[in-house]
C-alpha cells in the first residue's frame, strides 16, 4: 500500500515547523529532520523486545519509522522496490546542506475522518545542552514566561472540528479556520495561544480541546478517560527508559465524526497495534483498495503518541528522564481536573 509516488503538504498540522508532508493515500509522514532524530528511530527501533505487553515499551508509543529520503536515491526505499519520492527528493536536494533528511512515519492521522490534533510540549528545559548560548537564552525565556515553566508542559498548538458555537471571543486573536478536501471546516489555535495560557488557564486550553465539538458526552467521556489511562501507561513506561527527550511532544488525537464511532461499536482501543505495514506481505496483496478500506476502517478512534525527537539520546545507566516524565505527571494531575469538573 506504499505509493510514495506523491507527497502532498500535511492537512492537519497543530504546530511545529513548516516542510511536513503525507503520501497522497495518507498512509506516511515525512518531515524535514536532523540526524539526532533519524539516529534516535533507528536505534529505538534496533532493540524491540517482543515480549513485553504493549504500552509497556516506548516503541508502542511513537509513530511507526518507516525510514529515511536523502537527496539521491535512497536505498532503503529502493529496497522495497517503491517508486522514487520525488517532490520530497528535489526539495531535499534544494537545501543548501545537502545532510538535509526526511523522516518518514508513520502518518498518525491515518484513517481518520475529522480528526482533532493537539500538541503539548513536555519539559520545563527546553533546550539541548549542545545549543548555542543565543538559543538557550531564547528557550530559557519562553520556559520561563509560560506554563513550560510552572506546570512542565506547554500546548503547542491544536487543530479541532469548527462547530456552530463560536469560541470565546478572548481567543479570537490566536484562532484562524480551515478546510480540508471534503470541505470539512477546522479551527487552527497557533503557538501564541498555548503561550498566552497560565497555570490557572491551561484547563481552559485543554478544555476546548477536549469538549469544543459536536460529540455525544458518552463519546467524550471515552476520549477523555481513554486519554488518561494512555498517559498513565505512558507515564510507567517512560520510568523504564533511560533517555533524554528535549522538547518532544505529546500528540493527542481524537475522531469527530461519530460516524465511524458507531462502526466501530464505539470500541476504541487504549494502544494501537501496529498492523498498517506489513514487510512480509505478499507482493499481490499489495495495492488490493478493499485491505486499504479495510485498514482505514480498523484505525482507532483516538490515540496518544510521543513524537518529535530532534534532541532526543538515549542514555544507557542514566535512568529515567525526570524533565520528561515530571512533564507528563503535571500534564496527568490537569487531564484528571478536567475529567472531574466534567461530573460537576
Ligand atoms: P517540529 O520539529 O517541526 O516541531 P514535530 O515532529 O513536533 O515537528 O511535528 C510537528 C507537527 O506535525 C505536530 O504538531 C503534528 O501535528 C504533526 N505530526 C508529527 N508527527 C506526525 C505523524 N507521525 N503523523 C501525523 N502528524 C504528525
Ligand atoms: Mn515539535
Amino acid at each position: 500500500n506504499m505509493d510514495l509516488s506523491k507527497f502532498v503538504p500535511l492537512t492537519h498540522q497543530a504546530a511545529g515547523h513548516p516542510d511536513l508532508f503525507e503520501s497522497e493515500d495518507s498512509a506516511l509522514f515525512a518531515k524535514l529532520t536532523n540526524r539526532k532524530e533519524i539516529d534516535f528511530y533507528t536505534k529505538l527501533n534496533s532493540h524491540v523486545a517482543e515480549d513485553k505487553p504493549l504500552g509497556s515499551s516506548l516503541i508502542d508509543w511513537v509513530p511507526q519509522f518507516m525510514g529515511v529520503l536523502t537527496p539521491g536515491i535512497s536505498p532503503d526505499l529502493k529496497s522495497q522496490g517503491a517508486p522514487v519520492a520525488a517532490e520530497l527528493e528535489k526539495k531535499a536536494s534544494e537545501q543548501p546542506n545537502s545532510e538535509k533528511e526526511y523522516v518518514l512515519l508513520e502518518n498518525l492521522l491515518f484513517g481518520f475522518s475529522q480528526p482533532s490534533v493537539l500538541d503539548i510540549k513536555l519539559g520545563v528545559k527546553l533546550y539541548d545542552d549542545d545549543a548555542t548560548d543565543d538559543k538557550k537564552e531564547r528557550l530559557g525565556k519562553v520556559s520561563d514566561s509560560t506554563t513550560s515553566g510552572s506546570l512542565g508542559f506547554r500546548i503547542c498548538g491544536m487543530d479541532i472540528r469548527k462547530t456552530g458555537k463560536e469560541v470565546h471571543e478572548k481567543w479570537t486573536d490566536y484562532v484562524t479556520t480551515y478546510q480540508d478536501a471534503d470541505k470539512i471546516e477546522y479551527i487552527k489555535f497557533d503557538k501564541w495561544f498555548g503561550r498566552a495560557l497560565d497555570e490557572d488557564t491551561v484547563l481552559e486550553g485543554l478544555d476546548l480541546f477536549f469538549h469544543h465539538n459536536e460529540l455525544p458526552e458518552e463519546l467524550r467521556n471515552i476520549i477523555l478517560s481513554n486519554t488518561e489511562t494512555r498517559l498513565q501507561l505512558l507515564y510507567n513506561c517512560l520510568l523504564e527508559e533511560e533517555v533524554r527527550v528535549i522538547s518532544g511532544s505529546l500528540l493527542i488525537i481524537f475522531e469527530n465524526d461519530s460516524a465511524r464511532w458507531k462502526k466501530k461499536d464505539n470500541q476504541d482501543s487504549l494502544v494501537f497495534q501496529r498492523e498498517i505495514y506489513d514487510d512480509d506481505q505478499d507482493e499481490e496483496d499489495q495495492n488490493d483498495p478493499d485491505d486499504e478500506n479495510l485498514l482505514r476502517e480498523n484505525c482507532p478512534l483516538s490515540k496518544l503518541a510521543l513524537v518529535d525527537f530532534a534532541h532526543s539520546t538515549f542514555v544507557p545507566g542514566q535512568k529515567y528522564d525526570e524533565n520528561l516524565v515530571d512533564g507528563l505527571e503535571s500534564l496527568l494531575q490537569q487531564i484528571s481536573h478536567l475529567k472531574d469538573n466534567e461530573h460537576r
